[in-house]
């Protein structure tokens, strides 16, 4: 199978340093689970978007974004058991290198530059599923939607939406396997 895997939020902890580094420069202690809409900013009241976005922009940032625990090994795996994968990523075009260097091929070494789309219109790239925390990213799209678990999504009814809501790699480990076996 084809398979589209998103990045931020996904495949690493973009929010959890998102919100590391606002709270340490503004000194606030807001947490990940207090991040239930797409637009960062809305838990951090008294600032504005400007000074909430731009923390993800700052050199170094993408240093201390971790990767989530058994995204690699299950990569790896599925690229093993003869699937193509590929990462689909709306990111700034300011922040590609230092994403690429310091995240994507620092943990995941086994992908290339070639395996990488760089898009926000998702739904455009042909293939057979996409694993992505953003609604907007599945909806619509070609692709079966594997929707990862977020604070921003917990309330979304997934399966109501044709969605398969999973909550870790161990758990899109299997619904790849069970896609891949009807397929
Ligand atoms: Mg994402």
């Amino acid at each position: 199978m084809i398979i589209l895997v998103d990045m931020d939020d996904t495949i690493e902890h973009l929010l959890k340093a998102w919100v590391n580094g606002v709270n340490e420069k503004y000194g606030r202690c807001v947490s990940c689970d207090e991040i239930v809409s797409w637009d960062v900013s809305a838990a951090f009241p008294g600032l504005t978007h400007e000074q909430v976005y731009e923390i993800p922009m700052k050199p170094g940032f993408w240093k201390t974004v971790e990767p989530i625990e058994d995204a690699p090994e299950v990569l790896s795996r599925l690229i093993a058991s003869g699937n193509e994968v590929y990462i689909v990523t709306a990111t700034p075009y300011e922040s590609i290198f230092e994403k690429m260097s310091e995240v994507l091929f620092k943990y995941f070494p086994f992908l290339s530059w070639d395996q990488v789309i760089v898009t926000s219109r998702k739904q455009l790239i042909r293939g057979d599923v996409l694993i992505d925390d953003g609604i907007h990213n599945l909806e619509g799209g070609q692709y079966k939607k594997v929707l990862m678990t977020a604070p921003h999504n917990i309330r979304f009814d997934a399966e109501a939406h044709g969605m398969i809501r999973v909550h870790n790699w161990k758990e899109v480990e299997e619904v790849i396997n069970s896609l891949c076996a009807s397929h």
